[in-house]
């Protein structure tokens, strides 16, 4: 079994799933109001890992990803302009449930696009907010029956008062109230928070016990990750910056309502940064992976620079970087690409250095150094290292095993190129080349030998 680090205790522990071997996790996804930046993606080509990880030890995954299509409010302290409603006003859509949904469909679909692009297994379940209103409401009416909900003009607010250990998650020190300034619209404590907002003049939103509105973002994650998962379910994630308040909100709603936990493990992603600072949408300068591409990088050359840092340390993003990590995945792919395919087995000793780092809290650069010492072992047979890659790569999604080798067509070709390179013939040489490159079929030349390297997909329509 594999051990993972939990914000919870704050120490790395093993992993104990609650149901025999099968293991429940609900990832916090995006707002759909505009693309995914890669700070972003990190946050899933790490839950991905995590899935494939726990798949790799024989347990049966169930993914969620949630679907935030409203009212999520655009500053984590859960103050400012609606997100959703910035994006209808920067694509010219009508500020109504119609308009909302057209926005969420769009950037939904190339969310999902992103996943893909990036070789992160298809979650089981992408539930939206909207599909979960009638359980979000019920969710609100039993903290509200309990005493733990109060009303103020424009929403009803948890009252975090009521809670003796609220903030646990990730030790939130203890709020000074006499410094502290009283949210101007009334609230209790400023860690209150809206549970269900009312919508001003009840023109946009949904009807409630309450009046026309929306539920409160954190509701939205209690509800689906237990309708979806039951409650406690096992790993809950995210990255860390919903440590303080969406996370900690969540936990208080979910518990004070049924008297047990949400989740037994919590799981946070360090930061993607740009020249040391976090990326943020908020900020305006964030890239995504239609930059990538249109700068010619392979999406998986990411991917593998993502593998390069552990999930709890911070990843500076640059484009340096990113070419560097794009030519280790080349001779990755090229060294793949050119080992026999048959009759290989997988290395033993080698597998048991990778299970060690990547059960070990998901160690993926160590995991990483493994294979690089494997590629350079010269005792083993190139048959058995390319299986045992090959099956290493099940965790790292890397997409290793869809290399294929040459066919009889290609390795002529390759032959023609390189006597015409002897010749001195660049223009053949040349012609060639861009000919192997239309069959998906790259080259890379040193001073005494060419290799050929399979272009995937993706490296293709850059
Ligand atoms: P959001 O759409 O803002 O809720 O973000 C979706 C996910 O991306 C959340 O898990 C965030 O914690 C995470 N996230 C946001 N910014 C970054 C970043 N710069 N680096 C890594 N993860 C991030
Ligand atoms: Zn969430």
């Amino acid at each position: 079994m594999f051990s993972v680090h939990n914000t919870l205790s704050g120490k790395t522990e093993e992993f104990k799933p609650i149901r025999g071997g099968e293991v429940g996790m609900y990832h916090c996804g995006p707002t759909v109001y505009d693309y995914a930046h890669i700070g972003n993606l990190r946050s899933y080509v790490f839950a991905d890992i995590l899935r494939r990880t726990a798949e790799y030890g024989g347990l049966k995954v169930r993914q969620v990803v949630n679907i935030t299509d409203i009212g999520h409010l655009s500053s984590d302290a859960d103050s400012g302009d609606d997100k959703m409603v910035k994006g209808l006003k920067r694509e010219g859509l009508p500020l109504s449930l119609e308009g909302l949904k057209q926005l969420a469909d769009k950037y939904e679909q190339a969310f999902k696009d992103d996943l893909k692009i990036l070789n992160i297994e298809t979650p089981h379940h992408f539930p939206r907010a909207t599909e979960y209103l009638k359980q979000e409401i019920e969710l609100v009416q039993k903290l509200e029956e309990k005493g733990y909900a109060y009303k103020l003009d424009d929403g009803i607010y948890f009252d975090t008062g009521k809670l003796q250990d609220y903030g646990r998650l990730g030790g939130l020190t203890p709020l000074d109230e006499s410094k502290a300034r009283v949210g101007s619209e009334g609230k209790k404590s400023p860690r209150d928070f809206v549970l269900w907002k009312l919508s001003r003049e009840d023109r946009l939103g949904f009807p409630s016990p309450w009046g026309m509105g929306f539920p409160g973002w954190h509701i939205e994650c209690s509800t689906m990750s237990r309708e979806l998962l039951g409650q406690p379910f096992d790993i809950h994630t995210g990255g860390i910056d919903h440590i303080p308040v969406h996370h900690n909100n969540e936990i208080a709603q979910s518990e004070a309502s049924y008297d047990t936990p949400l989740a037994n493990y919590w799981m946070h992603n360090e930061f993607v940064t740009l020249s040391g600072e976090k990326i943020a949408k908020s900020a305006g300068s964030f890239f995504t992976l239609k930059d990538i591409k249109e700068k010619g990088f392979s999406p998986l050359a990411y991917r593998y620079l993502l593998l390069l840092s552990h999930y709890r340390t911070p990843t500076n993003f640059s484009w340096e970087a990113l070419e560097a990590a794009q030519n280790a995945y080349k001779r990755l792919r090229m060294n793949v690409s050119t080992m026999p395919s048959e009759d290989g087995s997988t290395n033993m000793n080698y597998k048991k250095e990778f299970l060690k780092a990547i059960e070990g809290d998901l160690n993926t650069p160590e995991a990483l150094a493994v294979v690089w010492k494997l590629l350079g072992d010269g005792d083993i047979r190139l048959a058995d290292k390319r299986q045992t890659i090959l099956d290493f790569d099940k965790v790292l999604g890397l997409n290793l095993h869809e290399i294929e080798l040459p066919s009889a067509e290609i390795v002529e070709l390759k032959k023609k190129r390189d006597i015409a390179r002897k010749n001195k013939d660049f223009a053949e040489s040349d012609k060639i080349r861009d000919e192997l490159f239309k069959k998906q079929w790259g080259v890379i030349d040193t001073e005494d030998m060419t290799a050929l390297y399979w272009i995937d997909n993706q490296e293709g329509s850059n």
